[in-house]
């Protein structure tokens, strides 16, 4: 199995069930009978222990197979001696390929392990898909997975551990009056107060912490003509921070500023209309499935990087997981058109998720 047969199949975000079915049969053809779709579309593939212990684990072992853009009914798929060039052959053609390669050798080799281990083929991961196969996995199954490999397309040596907390709202000023921008010069104008609570946000020292927290301000709006004094400044506002500490204190700040604001102008309105808050979620690297994701890793000359990221992982760490999610190969341009990925990456990533699944699966 190739990652080009992989990507050749197109499976934007919400249509991959024709790549799924072509897993499927090559599972199957490698002699493995428990393949399962589930409610979701996602691809379940079960590969008991044959222990006696009835403390075995189960391992889940995931990668997704949408891919984040549309490239209509064909994938055009191009290579030089050091590239191969096309939509999903990296994000996240490798990772499915490294999974198929895994279940072979398995099969063919007669392995076996003192842990059950569950493959999931997964869809939605991307974009609007909102990782809506993973969550089906999670509410399915969620108290039976003791741990969870998501295989991923780059890049190699990454070991993820970590969510990003996300915390969305829309920022509203009503300053109740407006006026005459000249004759009632001097009352409260609520797109120069909007424009002050970001300014004094965004000049806090929080965002020169070492664990990165960040914001983003969108779609700023605010009313009135040239020559009236604005009532009303609405904007969109993220914050996101890998740490939960540097999130409430990003809160608090913002909480501080805003109540300046109400004290000098003591009859406007500033309000906080949250749409999303995701908490983060770090599960600290000595913890065995990164120390044996790590080993494998050096025992293969590559060098780890522990990294936060936005995959799959993410639903089965904020559900108390331990998860880990590595990559296949290195790879540019990803949820893009004029994506590629190196070849040489390949086998080398193919080996370290063999070795990393090997190895948490027989030691957890
Ligand atoms: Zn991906």
């Amino acid at each position: 199995m190739n990652n080009i047969s992989i990507a050749s199949i197109p499976s934007p975000t919400g249509r991959e069930q024709k790549k799924i079915q072509f897993i499927k049969q090559k599972i199957n053809e490698y002699g493995v009978k428990d393949t399962s779709i589930d409610n979701a579309g996602n691809l379940i593939v079960k590969l008991p222990s044959k222990s006696k212990d009835i403390s075995k684990k189960t391992i889940w072992v995931v990668a997704h197979t949408d891919t984040a853009c549309d490239s209509g009914e064909k994938v055009i798929i191009k290579q030089d001696e050091k590239y191969i060039f096309g939509h999903g052959i990296c994000d996240n053609s490798t990772g499915v390929t490294a999974l198929l390669t895994t279940i072979e050798l398995i099969i063919n080799n007669n392995l076996e392990f003192p842990n059950n281990i569950i493959f999931g083929f997964t869809v939605g991961e991307e974009g609007l898909g909102a990782k809506r196969g993973m969550k089906q996995i999670i509410k399915d199954y969620g108290k039976q997975i003791d741990a969870v490999i998501n295989v991923e397309s780059h890049n190699i040596g990454r070991v993820t551990n970590q969510v990003i907390g996300q915390y969305r709202f829309k920022l509203s000023v009503n300053t109740k009056i407006g006026g005459h921008s000249f004759r009632d010069f001097g009352r409260p104008n609520a797109n120069v107060i909007l424009a002050q609570i970001i300014s004094d946000f965004s000049s806090s020292k929080l965002f020169q912490l070492k664990e990165k927290t960040t914001f983003n301000i969108a779609q700023m709006k605010g009313e009135g003509s040239i020559n009236a004094i604005s009532q009303t400044a609405t904007c969109l506002f993220e914050i996101r921070s890998e740490n939960n500490r540097n999130m409430e204190k990003a809160k608090k700040t913002l909480n501080t500023i805003i109540s300046k604001y109400k004290k000098q102008f003591s009859d406007i309105s500033i309000e906080i209309n949250v749409s999303a808050e995701v908490p983060a979620v770090i599960f600290p690297s000595k913890h065995k499935i990164y120390q044996l994701t790590m080993d494998v890793q050096k025992k293969l000359g590559i060098t780890p990087k522990i990294n936060s990221g936005n995959t799959d992982g993410d639903v089965s760490m904020t559900a108390g997981i331990p998860t880990v999610t590595i990559g296949t190969s290195n790879g540019w341009n990803t949820h893009s058109m004029d994506e590629y990925m190196e070849k040489k990456s390949l086998a080398i990533g193919i080996q370290q998720v063999f070795m990393v699944i090997c190895s948490i699966i027989s030691s957890y």
